[in-house]
């Protein structure tokens, strides 16, 4: 009999934890697993603002997939998918063209959302894979070394669109940062501005507001300014155009923009015609998309409802690895003729790091600020590359450095 043919894209969070769990309840010979992603490495999206901020070599947060992945069980494919045929049950790729599928797992992430405004896409940096943090990074100290031949002040000017968490976390570690960059550079600190500009009433908004209060209060300290409730209307070579009042807009010159004010599902989402809401598919309590009895939606490129409060879940890690679980035992399931679970998502909570050393958060209902919120962001850390790679992962690439 031809064995099924499953097939996933993305290894992020959501794929790669399919993918290593798959591998681990398939018999030998049972089906045939291949995993399709852009690079033969997959990288914790999660850490990307360390790496983007220069306050962690990009080399930490990636790994070789074939170190977690068995071969003789699991195929993996480095490649761009560029589309999926539902009709032809086929996965269009850069360079491997078509490969079929039996039963497929859409995992491929997120892109960044500019909500149309005008220049960003051109202008601003956005926070998305290992490529775009090392290219922020490595933008920043160009800007700061050129600094130092034509004194351009608007160089060391650091504008960061958004403060949501990804916002605030990488402002965290740039406030590190800035410190040695300088000394470096030989500039004095004074100079630099770092400029959170966000459009809601508050930082962080809908998030516990005496937390909020705390990590506003830390980031000033350290010298970064915040400009609440102003829009970002549009960015130009020159710096960023934002909000003033009803009519009146004010440019604000700076050498670095970064766009880290909202996020969108996959383009190839919306390209392979699945019904979508800004790339996201609404999946089914299955995770199958609706319509369809042989394609599940996981992560950044699904929408689960929160039904208490009527409102998508926001897309985590933490909801994208809660579902690889249930989507491996439900392929497991139409593999072997058993029955669908249904996904039901068990939130534990959210911690922001403020840098390295400083953190907020509210885990299993209980409010965390300071050390103990920076540590329980690294045992989160730790625990995802657990659940993937085990021990040896977690030695290879854990934080272990407390405080
Ligand atoms: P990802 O983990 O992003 O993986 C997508 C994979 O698909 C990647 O390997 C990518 O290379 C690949 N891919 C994309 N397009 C293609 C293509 N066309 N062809 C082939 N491969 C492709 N969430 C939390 O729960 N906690 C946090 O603390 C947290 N911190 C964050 C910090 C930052 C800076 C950011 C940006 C996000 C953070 N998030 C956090 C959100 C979290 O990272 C995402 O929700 C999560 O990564 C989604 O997992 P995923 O599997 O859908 O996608
Ligand atoms: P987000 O959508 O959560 O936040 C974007 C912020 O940008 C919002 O505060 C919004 O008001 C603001 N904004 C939108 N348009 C603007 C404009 N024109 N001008 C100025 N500000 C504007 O996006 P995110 O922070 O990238 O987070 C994406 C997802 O990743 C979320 O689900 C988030 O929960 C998750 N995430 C989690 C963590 C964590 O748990 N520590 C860290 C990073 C990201």
């Amino acid at each position: 009999m031809k064995k099924p043919r499953i097939v996933i894209l993305g290894a992020g969070y959501g794929g790669l934890l399919t993918a290593v769990r798959l591998q681990k309840k398939l018999n030998a010979n049972e089906a045939e697993v291949t995993l399709i992603n852009k690079h033969n490495y997959h990288y914790e999206t999660t850490w990307l603002h360390e790496a983007s901020a220069g306050t962690l070599h990009h080399d930490r947060l990636r790994y070789d997939i074939t170190s977690v992945i068995d071969k003789s069980k699991v195929n993996l494919v480095e490649d761009t998918v560029i589309e999926v045929n539902k009709e032809a049950k086929m996965v269009v790729c850069e360079n491997n063209k078509e490969i079929p599928y039996d039963y497929l797992v859409v995992a491929l992430g997120a892109e960044s959302e500019t909500f149309g405004i005008e220049g960003l896409k051109e202008y601003a940096f956005s926070i998305s894979s290992v490529n775009k943090a090392r290219h922020i990074r490595d933008h920043i100290e160009h800007q700061f070394a050129l600094y130092a031949k034509d004194k351009k002040e608007e160089r060391l000017t650091i504008v960061v669109g958004g403060a949501g968490f990804t916002g605030i976390e990488f402002i965290g570690e740039l406030a590190n940062r800035v410190p040695g960059l300088c000394k470096e550079y030989d500039i004095d600190q004074k100079k630099v501005r770092v400029i959170c500009v966000e459009a809601a009433p508050s930082a962080l908004p809908g998030f516990d507001p005496e937390l909020v209060s705390y990590a506003v209060a830390r980031l000033e300290k350290k010298g970064v300014e915040f400009m609440i409730g102003t829009p970002i209307k549009g960015c130009t070579e020159e710096g960023i155009i934002v909000g003033k009042g009803e009519e009146e807009t004010e440019m604000i010159p700076a050498g670095t923009v970064v766009w880290a004010a909202g996020v969108r599902g996959s383009s190839i989402i919306d390209k392979s015609g699945f019904e979508n809401m800004r790339g996201r598919v609404k999946v089914e309590p299955t995770l199958l998309a609706p319509g369809e009895d042989d394609v599940f939606v996981i992560g950044d490129c699904s929408l689960v409802i929160n039904e208490e409060i009527n409102r998508p879940y926001p897309p985590t890690a933490q909801i994208s690895m809660q579902q690889a679980e249930v989507c491996a035992k439900n392929i497991l399931a139409l593999v072997r003729g058993g029955q669908l679970e249904n996904f039901e998502y068990k939130p534990k909570g959210t911690v922001c790091s403020l840098g390295d050393d400083d953190g907020i958060g509210v885990v299993f209902d209980k409010k965390i600020k300071g050390t103990s919120a920076a540590i329980m962001k690294k045992v989160i850390d730790n625990r995802a590359l657990y659940m993937v790679g085990g021990i040896s992962l977690l030695m290879k690439k854990g934080k272990f450095k407390f405080l």
